[in-house]
Formats: C-alpha cells, sequence, structure tokens
C-alpha cells in the first residue's frame, strides 16, 4: 500500500490557488487541507503547483518511428505512405510504446489512449508487448487495438468513377476473436491496463465489425474508440455510403455512448453535434495533427456549448509530430479564437485543464475515480516545478503552463499512488537506454517513395477536385 503526503502545495482552488497539504492512503487521495499530519513518505511541494494527470486520449504509439519524414499530405495520402513504411517488428513496437509513454508523462499525463496499430499475423503480440511496455513504464494505458475490415482503397469517396476494392486480408469474424482473446488476456483496469474496442473508423469498418465490438464493450464493459470524420472525404464517402452523415448511422447501429470517445471530429453539422451530446460521446480533440494533415478545425466550441465532453490528444506522432500534451492543450484552446469571434466562449487555461483530466476521464467512463483533486479519487498526480525559467516571473501558475511553452516543468508525477517520475525524470525504466534504442535502431534520411501513395494519388486530386 502506498502512503505519502505532499507538503505546501499549490492547488487550484475556486478561480485562485491555496497552499495545502495532500495525504495519498492506500493509492487514494485521503485528505486536502492545510497543516496536515505526515502520513507515509513526506514530499516537498513548495513552489510547486499540484494538478490531477491529464489524460493524451488519443495517440498511436508505433508512429514515433516515422514522425519527421511524412511527406506534407492530406490524411488519405499520408496513410498510404504511413502504412508502407510501417514497424514489423514487436521490438520496435516495444520500444516506440514506452517512448509514447515517456514524452507523456513528461508533459503532464498520466493516462494514454494508444489506438496501437497491430502488425499483421502478429496481433496478439503486438498487443502484449505494447502491455509490457506500459506496465515497465507505469503509465495508466488504454490500449485500443486498431481494427478495420476494408481495404485502404474503401477509406475515400469513388467519386465520378466506380472503385473495387481488394477484401481486406482478414475476415470481421477473425478480428473480433483477436480483441475477444485480447480483453481476456490484458484487460486489468484494477492494474492500470485496460482494452478498449476500436474500429479506426466508418471510411475502413463495415457495421458488423462496428456491432461486433460494440457487443464486446457491452459483454465485457470495454470503453469504445474510434476516429470520426477526420477529413472532408470522409464526410463524402459516409453520404455515398449511407445516405446520411456518419454520426446519424453511427448512432442508428447503436456504437454512440457514455463510453464512447472519438478522435477528431471535424466535420459535423449541427444536428451531428446534438446526437453526441444526447448520447454523452466524448471528442477528442487532436489539433495539431488536423493543422498538420490540413484536416480542418474541429468546432470544439461549439461542442461544448452543445454540452459535448471535450478532451485533448497528441494523435500518433507521425502527424504532430511529437507527444507533447501541453503543446496539444495549448494549440487546442487558442486555435478557436480565430474561429469563434465570440470571447465569451473562448477556452480558459483553467478549463483547458479540466478538459485535459477530468474531461479524459468521463471520455473513459472513470470519472468517479480519476480525473480531479477531490478526497477519495486514485492518486494520479503531477507535480510542476514552478521556479522552472519558463514559469518565471510568478504569474498564474496554470495560466502560463498553459499559454506559456513550458519545458521540463514535470517534477513529479504518481499513477495510483505510485511515483513513477522524480526530480523530472522517469524512473521505472531506464531512459538513456531507450535513447539509445531508439538511435541504434534508426537513420537520418530524407526521402524515400511510397508505391501506394503512387497508385492512388491521381484518384484522390480527381474526387477533392485538384
Ligand atoms: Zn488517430
Amino acid at each position: 500500500m502506498v502512503n505519502f503526503t505532499i507538503q505546501d502545495v499549490l492547488i487550484a482552488a475556486g478561480d485562485d490557488y491555496a497552499t495545502v497539504d495532500v495525504q495519498v492512503v492506500d493509492s487514494k487521495i485521503a485528505a486536502i487541507a492545510p497543516n496536515l499530519q505526515v502520513i507515509g513518505t513526506a514530499i516537498d511541494g513548495k513552489n510547486k503547483l499540484l494538478l490531477p494527470g491529464f489524460f493524451n486520449a488519443h495517440t498511436h504509439s508505433s508512429e514515433m518511428w516515422q514522425r519527421g519524414i511524412m511527406s506534407m499530405f492530406p490524411l488519405e495520402l499520408w496513410l498510404a505512405e504511413l502504412y508502407d513504411f510501417a514497424p514489423l517488428d514487436p521490438e520496435e513496437i516495444y520500444l516506440s510504446a514506452l517512448g509514447t509513454a515517456v514524452e507523456t508523462l513528461l508533459s503532464g499525463g498520466t493516462s494514454v489512449v494508444d489506438h496501437l496499430v497491430l502488425i499483421p499475423g502478429l496481433e496478439l503480440e503486438t498487443i502484449a508487448i505494447a502491455t509490457r511496455a506500459y506496465r515497465e513504464v507505469g503509465i495508466r494505458a488504454f490500449i485500443a487495438p486498431l481494427i478495420q475490415d476494408e481495404s485502404l482503397t474503401a477509406g475515400m469517396p469513388s467519386g465520378e468513377s466506380a472503385q473495387t476494392h481488394e477484401p481486406y486480408f482478414r475476415s470481421t469474424a477473425a478480428t473480433l476473436e483477436i480483441i475477444e482473446e485480447a480483453v481476456k488476456q490484458f484487460h486489468r483496469p484494477d492494474e492500470g491496463i485496460n482494452i478498449l474496442v476500436a474500429p479506426t473508423g466508418i471510411q475502413l469498418c463495415t457495421d458488423a465489425l462496428f456491432q461486433g465490438c460494440t457487443e464486446l464493450s457491452d459483454r465485457y464493459n470495454l470503453c469504445r474508440h474510434s476516429h470520426l470524420l477526420e477529413t472532408k472525404a470522409q464526410e463524402k464517402l459516409a453520404q455515398e455510403k449511407y445516405g446520411c452523415t456518419a454520426v446519424e448511422h453511427l448512432k442508428r447501429i447503436g456504437f454512440l455512448s457514455n463510453k464512447t470517445s472519438l478522435a477528431h471530429c471535424v466535420w459535423l453539422n449541427d444536428a451531428d453535434i446534438a446526437i453526441l451530446a444526447e448520447t454523452q460521446s466524448t471528442v477528442v480533440h487532436n489539433p495539431l495533427s488536423n493543422l498538420r494533415l490540413g484536416s480542418g478545425i474541429a468546432p470544439i466550441l461549439k461542442y461544448r456549448q452543445a454540452g459535448v465532453n471535450v478532451t485533448f490528444g497528441c494523435d500518433g506522432a507521425s502527424s504532430n509530430d511529437s507527444q507533447d500534451l501541453l503543446e496539444a492543450i495549448k494549440i487546442g484552446s487558442i486555435l478557436h479564437n480565430v474561429t469563434d469571434s465570440d470571447y465569451q466562449h473562448w477556452i480558459t487555461p483553467r478549463q483547458a485543464v479540466e478538459m485535459a483530466s477530468l474531461g479524459g476521464a468521463n471520455g473513459l467512463n472513470i470519472a468517479d475515480k480519476l480525473g480531479s483533486l477531490t478526497v477519495g479519487k486514485q492518486a494520479d498526480l503531477v507535480l510542476y516545478d514552478l521556479t522552472n525559467l519558463s514559469l518565471l516571473p510568478r504569474t498564474d501558475p496554470i495560466g502560463l503552463l498553459v499559454l506559456g511553452r513550458p519545458s521540463n516543468v514535470v517534477n513529479s508525477a504518481w499513477v495510483n499512488g505510485k511515483q513513477i517520475v522524480t526530480d523530472g525524470k522517469v524512473t521505472t525504466i531506464n531512459v538513456d537506454e531507450l535513447k539509445q534504442e531508439l538511435f541504434n535502431r534508426s537513420q537520418w534520411k530524407t526521402k524515400r517513395k511510397s508505391e501506394t501513395v503512387a497508385q492512388i494519388e491521381a484518384h484522390y486530386r480527381t474526387f477533392m477536385g485538384l
């Protein structure tokens, strides 16, 4: 059992701050008040800010291997390039999961939703090795094995030309069996490892796959995760495929719920937004990816006004090209000051922090256990060093954390009461070794040629009218 007491630490209190002690007993927050008796280890919180851990609510860890090199492409072409060079060695999956966890932790996140790209033929092995990586680091992991049952070209509207698509290499039933097996082997919420059902999106999945996922979600009480209407092309495709919007269709087939989180949500109309509110679905805002791929700007302030829960994700490092959660939170907040002129709806730094913490917990249906500094909740906590140059001089600490350019500001982090960052360093794994492995298994390069892009680019340009 883990017990400790953080002394003299700054926390948000109403719209101000308070200096308090925080007792953690048996991995849960036991008391928050000034001058508490020390239980367990005493932690010096002086000149530090304590916040609940954030959620990196949508990423793809293995994209780390291609960050910085991906062409300047929109999603449909970018995906083709990505998959032509995707890592196929489980050891690489392991290393990029470690890297994703470390970068998430050092930018304020204590939970990560990894929409995990599976190595064909080694699906369970991929899930197993990512699970091992997250267990070793100690970050709270929501592993969402990325599945589809249609081939890549089916993800684009046909436009004027009739298209035929290769069948996907694995049957829908076989894919669902893999997920069910993964749940049996790895889904251990009490130990910080969760499996989600995660069809990649309407563009590459049949109704049978969505419905199979919904059944697994109901049977094993799993959260549901998917991409949703990331691009204009997907909006067109939904009309071709269903004759209605993707959101109307997902509602009809029963995928939307209070344990469903949807990445991107760029191309939704007002009726769609009302459906997300009514079904209590969560939007995961990935602003950097949406900018990098030219996908568009998600109508986040409309979601908030409609009562839709919103949280933040980095998205995979190939479309970002980092895993800096604080950066995603900053851009995801101030981006909307140019899209919505009524400044009274603009996202304040404190609102951004709440979206990143409680919003993330809500999206995974665990807001009763995580997401805020509340007595009784589990201790997923982050301590920021307010004497760091990037957080000086002393103004409004949360304001500067969100709006500034904080670097190396995470002093300590705990997940379920276990300290896994101390003095700015992840202590559970050897990060120097990780860096050496990432270095050794890669090389500097500038160019490569994607054959799939060469095959599909002309069609893409035609249906997009380019
Ligand atoms: Zn994604």
